[in-house]
């Protein structure tokens, strides 16, 4: 693999996260193998990469994070089971670009939006140079959705709002998912489904994102 790195951000290290991830319940083998194939460490800087392969979120600068492996495996595990037919995934909060890369090597077109301007070029950069070339990125604030109009097959949303804004509800198509953490202190790790015009949302489990802030940064 071209990015294989030494010591701990080899191989190696990757499948003991991988093997981590089984043993926390994921079981979906298409989201292991990809993730136990993409370099997670080329997302940090440098002085972070020999983390890359610990289970926990880490700093990305501009006071944010990438978020944990098993976070990451957990919530694409739902949008698969939730929408397996799923062509387009709509990304809120890019970051990293780690979360990005794996919807992009699981769905056929992903489109994704950062508040960060830094951030979102830092992620461009990253997704070119793992070729991966179904991704869309934009410069927008995720509260409002998508900048055009159009709906998604599945949601996902990195940082958590105190209630799910409602242009998110708007853009899901029907048949499709959203997967969410919604909460200001306590946060729940929430999946909406909608079967044609009514949402069923199911509270999944205890989650820590970031906060889901309006407006731009550039
Ligand atoms: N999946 C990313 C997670 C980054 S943290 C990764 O693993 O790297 C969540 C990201 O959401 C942050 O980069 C933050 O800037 C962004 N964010 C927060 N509110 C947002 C909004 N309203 N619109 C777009 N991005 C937002």
């Amino acid at each position: 693999m071209q990015f294989d790195g030494i010591g701990m951000t080899s191989q190696r290290t990757r499948l003991r996260l991988i093997e981590r991830l089984r043993q926390q319940g994921i079981k979906n083998t298409r989201v292991l193998s990809i993730m136990e194939s993409t370099p997670r460490h080329i997302f940090l800087d440098e002085a972070l990469s020999h983390r890359a392969y610990e289970d926990t979120a880490l700093p990305i600068g501009h006071g944010q994070t990438l978020s944990q492996p098993y976070i990451v495996a957990r919530m694409t595990e739902l949008l698969l089971e939730a929408v397996p037919t799923a062509q387009s995934v709509l990304e809120i909060g890019a970051g990293s670009g780690y979360q990005t890369a794996i919807l992009a090597q699981l769905f056929p077109q992903v489109y994704s939006v950062e508040r960060i301007k830094p951030l979102l070029d830092k992620a461009r950069g990253r997704l070119s140079q793992l070729r991966l070339r179904n991704v869309i990125l934009r410069h927008s604030d995720g509260i409002l959705g998508w900048p055009q109009e159009r709906q998604f097959d599945a949601i996902l949303s990195a940082a958590a709002p105190a209630a799910i804004p409602e242009s998110l509800l708007a853009q899901l198509a029907p048949g499709g998912a959203l997967i969410i953490p919604v909460g200001d202190r306590d946060q729940q790790l929430t999946l909406v489904r909608r079967i044609e015009d009514t949402f069923e949302s199911v509270v999944l489990e205890p989650v820590k994102f970031v906060p889901l802030l309006s407006g731009i940064t550039r």
